[in-house]
C-alpha cells in the first residue's frame, strides 16, 4: 500500500461497494478497456463543472488553468494516471462518492450481471462506473483538490478490497488524478498505440481535449454543431453509444438546426429499447443542454414533456445567456420555445416511422407507447399530436394493433362515436357480454386491456370530433338495427322473470346495487354494468391495481331475458324455489361476470362453489 502518513485514516467501504469490487476484480472481462471510458467520463464530468463554476466565480484555484484530460504512463513500473484539471473533490466529496453509494446503483448492476448481462456493457449507468479501475488495477490512488481557495487536497488509496485510506496530499493544483498500479495481466494499457486506439473508440466526443501524453487523441467535434448532411450514420450512432452507454443502436436519430425562431442545435435520439437500465437505474434523466459549448446541465427535464423523457440527446443554443442559474432555466420563455421545437420534431420522426416502417413502430409502441398514455392523461385535452401515434387491437384489427384514423376510417354507416371495452387482458375483453350489442350491429370496439388505458382514458375525450364511449355504459345507444337474435327457447313471464331477480339481489347483497333487464345482451346471459356512469369508473381498474384496500363500487347486474340459461334459472325458481342448485348457480354466474371483467377479488374462492355446483349436476 502506499506510504502512509500519521495522518492517514482508514475506513470502510459500503457493504454493496465491497461485493461490487469483490466481483470486479477477481474475474476476468475481455472488455476491461472500458475503465478507461468511464475514468474520461468522470473526468469531462469534473471540467464541465468548473467550466460552469468559472463563469461566475473566478476567485478559486487556477482559474486559467486550461479545460483538458491527461493520460500518462510508465512502462516499466506498469502505473497510468489520468489527470483532470475539473473541479476536485473535497474530503468528504471523497468520501461521499468513492466510498458510498447514495443510490443503489451497486445492487442493481450486480443484480444485472448475475442476469449475465456483460459489466462493459452496463456498468456506466449504474453511477458505479469509477469501481470499474479495479478490474485492471492491484491499487489505485486518487489525489485531487477542489476549486475552492481554502479547499485542501486529499489522496484517497484503495486495493480494492473492504477499505481506503485517506489522507492529506501536497497537490497545489486543481482537479484530480487518479493512478493505477495495473494488473500483472494489463500491462497492454501502457501502450501508446492501444491508449490511442481506446480513446478514439469510446471518447471520441468529449468536447475536451485528451492527451495521451503530448497528443490528443479524441476530435472533440461537438457533433450536434456540424451542417446537416455531413454527419454520417455511423457517426450518429457512435455519438449515441457515447452519449448513453446503450450498447444497441438507436431506433431513430433526430438533428435539429434552426435559426429562427431560436438558435437551435440538437441531435436527439430515440432509443429501442426502454430497459437498458438507463431510465430507471441512472442517477437521472433528461438531455443535455450546452450553450456555445459549455454545459448548462447536465439533465435537463425542461426541454421535452414528460412524455418524452425516453429521448437521449444534446440541445445546444447561442441564445441561452451563459449565466443563467440551473433554477431559472426552467422558468425562461426560450426554453418553452425550444421544447415546441424539439418536440414537434421528435414526435414527426415517429409519425413518419410509424408510416413508413409500421413494424418498427410497433416495437416502439409496444416499448414506450405507455408513456404516451401518460402524456395522454396528464395533459388533458391537449394531446392532438400524440392521437396518431396511439395503437390498440380492436374487434377487427385481426390481432394487429390500429390506428385511430384506421378505425374511423372503417366505421360504419350512422356511427359518430368510437367505441371501446377496458379489462385486464385481450382474451377476456374478447370475450366480454359488452361486446354483444356491438357485435350484432358489426360496430368495431377498441380493446384497452392495458392497466395504463384506463388511466389514459381520462384525457382521451375524442378523436377529430368523434368522442369515445365505454361499451359498458348502460345509457350507450347504438347506430344500426341489430341483426337476428336466436328465438328464446323456455316461454317464462314476466312474473317469473321478476322472481328470479329478486332471487339474485338476495343472494348477492350488497355486491350488487340492483338487478334488471338487459336492452343491449344477445348471446350472453348477464353483464355488469357501472351504476355511475362517466370516466371516473375507467379509472377502477388503476386504482385497484395502486391502492390496497380500494374496492370497486357495486354495480348493476343485467340478465338478458332472451337467454337460456336465465329462462331456465327462471323456471327453477318458480317452480322448486328450495331447490339447492338455485344459490350456487347464482354465485357462480356473478363469479363469472366478474372475472370477464377483470375484477374478480378471490377466484380461488370460486372452487367450493364450482364443485358444489357439480355435486348437484352429478347426483
Ligand atoms: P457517476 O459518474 O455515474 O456518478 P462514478 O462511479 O463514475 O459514477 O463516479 C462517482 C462519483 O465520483 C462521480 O459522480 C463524481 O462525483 C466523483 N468523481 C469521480 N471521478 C471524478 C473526477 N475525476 N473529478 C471529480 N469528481 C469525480
Ligand atoms: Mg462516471
Amino acid at each position: 500500500m502506499a506510504q502512509e502518513t500519521p495522518n492517514t485514516e482508514t475506513l470502510e467501504f459500503r457493504t454493496e461497494v465491497q461485493q461490487l469490487l469483490n466481483i470486479l476484480a477477481h474475474s476476468l472481462y475481455t472488455e476491461r478497456e472500458i475503465f478507461l471510458r468511464e475514468l474520461i467520463s468522470n473526468a469531462s464530468d469534473a471540467l464541465h463543472r468548473i467550466q460552469f463554476e468559472l463563469l461566475t466565480d473566478r476567485a478559486g484555484v487556477d482559474p486559467d488553468a486550461p479545460l483538458e484530460i491527461r493520460i500518462d504512463w510508465d512502462e516499466d513500473a506498469r502505473t497510468l494516471t489520468v489527470t483532470d484539471t475539473g473541479i476536485g473533490m473535497t474530503r468528504e466529496e471523497l468520501i461521499e462518492n468513492l466510498g458510498t453509494i447514495a443510490h443503489s446503483g451497486a445492487l442493481a448492476f450486480m443484480q444485472r450481471m448475475a442476469e449475465g448481462q456483460r459489466p462493459a456493457d452496463i456498468i456506466g449507468q449504474f453511477g458505479v462506473g469509477f469501481y470499474s479501475v479495479f478490474m485492471v488495477a492491484d491499487e489505485v490512488t486518487v489525489t485531487t483538490r477542489a476549486y475552492r481557495p481554502d479547499a485542501e487536497a486529499w489522496r484517497w488509496v484503495s486495493r480494492g478490497d473492504s477499505r481506503f485510506t485517506l489522507a492529506p496530499s501536497d497537490k497545489t493544483s486543481r482537479g484530480t488524478t487518479i493512478e493505477l498500479k495495473l494488473k500483472e495481466d494489463a500491462a497492454e494499457f501502457t501502450s501508446r498505440w492501444r491508449l490511442e486506439r481506446i480513446v478514439k473508440k469510446h471518447s471520441d466526443f468529449v468536447s475536451f481535449p485528451v492527451y495521451v501524453k503530448d497528443t490528443v487523441a479524441n476530435q472533440q467535434t461537438a457533433l450536434w454543431r456540424k451542417p446537416l448532411g455531413e454527419v454520417t450514420e455511423e457517426e450518429y450512432a457512435d455519438f449515441y453509444r457515447q452519449l448513453s452507454l446503450d450498447p444497441a443502436e438507436p431506433l431513430l436519430h433526430i438533428h435539429v438546426v434552426t435559426d429562427a425562431p431560436v438558435d437551435l442545435r440538437s441531435i436527439l435520439y430515440v432509443p429501442r429499447k426502454l430497459d437498458r437500465g438507463v431510465l430507471n437505474m441512472r442517477a437521472d434523466y433528461g438531455v443535455k443542454l450546452y450553450s456555445k459549448k459549455v454545459l448548462i446541465q447536465e439533465f435537463s427535464k425542461d426541454l421535452l414533456p414528460e412524455h418524452l423523457r425516453f429521448v437521449e440527446g444534446v440541445v445546444d443554443s447561442e441564445d441561452i445567456p451563459l449565466n443563467i442559474s440551473r433554477e431559472t432555466v426552467q422558468s425562461n420563455r426560450l426554453m418553452r420555445q425550444i421544447q415546441k421545437v424539439l418536440t414537434g420534431r421528435v414526435l414527426k420522426a415517429l409519425r413518419e416511422l410509424a408510416d413508413e416502417r409500421p413494424e418498427e413502430y410497433m416495437g416502439f409502441w409496444n416499448e414506450f407507447g405507455v408513456f404516451f398514455k401518460q402524456g395522454i392523461a396528464s395533459q388533458g385535452g391537449e394531446n392532438a399530436d400524440l392521437l396518431p401515434l396511439l395503437r390498440f387491437q380492436s374487434s377487427k384489427s385481426d390481432g394487429k394493433p390500429a390506428s385511430l384514423a384506421e378505425y374511423v376510417g372503417r366505421m360504419a354507416e350512422g356511427q359518430s362515436d368510437i367505441y371501446y371495452i377496458l379489462g385486464s387482458d385481450l382474451a377476456s375483453v374478447a370475450g366480454s357480454p359488452h361486446l354483444d350489442a356491438c357485435r350484432a350491429r358489426d360496430l368495431e370496439v377498441f380493446y384497452l386491456a392495458d392497466p395504463f388505458d384506463g388511466f389514459m382514458m381520462q384525457g382521451l375525450r375524442e378523436f377529430e370530433g368523434k368522442p369515445f364511449r365505454n361499451v359498458d355504459d348502460p345509457s350507450l345507444e347504438l347506430p344500426g338495427t341489430p341483426r337476428e337474435t336466436p328465438p328464446a327457447e323456455a316461454a317464462i313471464t314476466g312474473a317469473e322473470l321478476a322472481g328470479l331477480f329478486a332471487r339474485c339481489k338476495l343472494v348477492l347483497g350488497d355486491r350488487i346495487t340492483e338487478v334488471r333487464e338487459s336492452q343491449a345482451l344477445v348471446d350472453s346471459p348477464a353483464r355488469l354494468v357501472s351504476a355511475n356512469a362517466g370516466f371516473d369508473r375507467d379509472l377502477q381498474r388503476v386504482r385497484r391495481l395502486l391502492e390496497q384496500d380500494y374496492k370497486i363500487p357495486p354495480k348493476i347486474l343485467e340478465l338478458n331475458g332472451r337467454h337460456r340459461l336465465v329462462r331456465n334459472l327462471a323456471g327453477l325458481v318458480a317452480a322448486q324455489p328450495a331447490a339447492a342448485m338455485i344459490d350456487p348457480a347464482i354465485e357462480l354466474l356473478f363469479d363469472n361476470l366478474l372475472l370477464v371483467e377483470g375484477l374478480h377479488p378471490n377466484p380461488a374462492g370460486m372452487a367450493p362453489r364450482i364443485q358444489a355446483l357439480l355435486e348437484q349436476a352429478t347426483k
